[in-house]
């Protein structure tokens, strides 16, 4: 099926609330009706955006081109044998069911990456992480279709170049590529990951811990907290952690000896909190306007309720100048910003 709407209403499709329209927006299960329809809208429109679940995005006005929402819901065994199994999900299914869904099938990996918004589609575009692990160690494959000839290809992880919440499809010449389905490889067997403090602290009662114990445990962590998005806009960590030179984390180490680090991917570098700098700035809980730095977690930015777009980046903005004159580093954000 398919819906073509016109001058639609943004605000209950992202996470943030915030009130903008698209000029059309497409909506679609069937891989062949997109094309088809992709064809009549294309000539028409130059820019276009594709969108999952909206929880990683913050429009500032109204999108003038063509938003296309992928809702492909398949999902499929592709090969199984006694250590692994491949499963074929489709972009417009939820990720967090399918954490479980998985998990109750007794296929392992995904355990710490419970809870994230979003769809599955969003997945590998952000290279989701979460308590020591990312998607990108599970992702086999990637279905994409490049929106401006029509073509699908497969593309496998080192293609994908996945990085630190990051990968090939974020870049501004791959933005036309709309993901239509993920193959994930899991495991048939539960290895715990309790490495991140918060959760082995939470587990610390237990001898043995379940595949479902760390999901519980994920879920309650992330609950006290993150906000929920039903009832206070936010779309999850604003920034990304800034990963900064060796040098330059033993500099701000003399001056802030108790700054949370830890060896980045590549070993040689070091990522610090960006909710830790924040809060360390004197910014947690501080409002601008409608838009505000949630009170228990210094990297969620929220909509107080009828914030702005345009406050939520104004409020941004203060944030990377204060982090910049303190702590000399520039903060991204892992939003993406319309
Ligand atoms: P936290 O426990 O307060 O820790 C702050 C930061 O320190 C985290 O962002 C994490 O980096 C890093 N960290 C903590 N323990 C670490 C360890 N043992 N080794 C390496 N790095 C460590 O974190 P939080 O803000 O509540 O978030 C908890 C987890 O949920 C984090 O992994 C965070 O990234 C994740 N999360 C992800 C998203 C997203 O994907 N958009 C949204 C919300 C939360 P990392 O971020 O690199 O893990």
């Amino acid at each position: 099926m398919i819906q073509v709407l016109q001058n639609e209403a943004l605000k209950d499709r992202h996470t943030f609330g915030i009130p903008a329209r698209s000029a059309v927006l497409i909506e679609t299960d069937e891989y062949s009706d997109l094309l088809d329809e992709l064809d009549k809208q294309l000539p028409k429109y130059h820019d276009f955006l594709i969108l999952g679940e909206g929880s990683n995005i913050l429009f500032q006005k109204d999108f003038s081109g063509l938003i296309i929402h992928p809702d492909n819901q398949e999902i499929k065994i592709i090969d199984q044998n006694r250590q692994t199994v491949t499963i074929e999900a489709g972009a417009g299914l939820n990720w967090d069911q399918f954490v479980e869904w998985s998990m109750n099938h007794g296929w392992y990996g995904l355990e710490n990456l419970s809870g994230i918004p979003g769809s599955i589609g969003a997945v590998p575009v952000q290279n989701i992480g979460a308590y020591g692990t990312e998607a990108a160690e599970w992702i086999d494959e990637v279905m994409v279709i490049d929106l401006k000839s029509g073509t699908s290809f497969w593309m496998n992880d080192n293609q994908c170049q996945f990085g630190y919440r990051d990968s090939i499809f974020k870049t501004k010449e791959q933005s036309a590529w709309l993901v239509w389905k993920v193959r994930f490889r899991l495991s048939t067997e539960f290895r715990p990951n309790v490495r991140y403090q918060a959760l082995a602290d939470y587990l610390t009662s237990q001898d043995e811990v379940s595949p479902n114990d760390v999901r519980q445990a994920i879920l309650a962590i992330r609950g006290s907290k993150l906000p929920d998005p039903a009832k206070i806009g936010n779309a999850g960590s604003f920034f990304k952690n800034p990963i900064v030179s060796s040098e330059t984390a033993s500099s701000l180490l003399e001056n802030y000896p108790d700054m949370p680090h830890y060896s980045a991917i590549n070993r040689k570098e070091v990522k610090i909190p960006a909710g830790w700098l924040i809060e360390k700035a004197g910014l947690k809980g501080y409002r601008h306007k409608n838009a505000g730095v949630y009170r228990k977690q210094a990297l969620v930015l929220v909509n107080h309720g009828n914030a702005s777009g345009q406050e939520v980046a104004e409020l941004a903005e203060y944030i990377q100048d204060k982090i910049k004159a303190q702590f000399g580093i520039l903060l991204e954000p892992e939003v993406r910003i319309i």
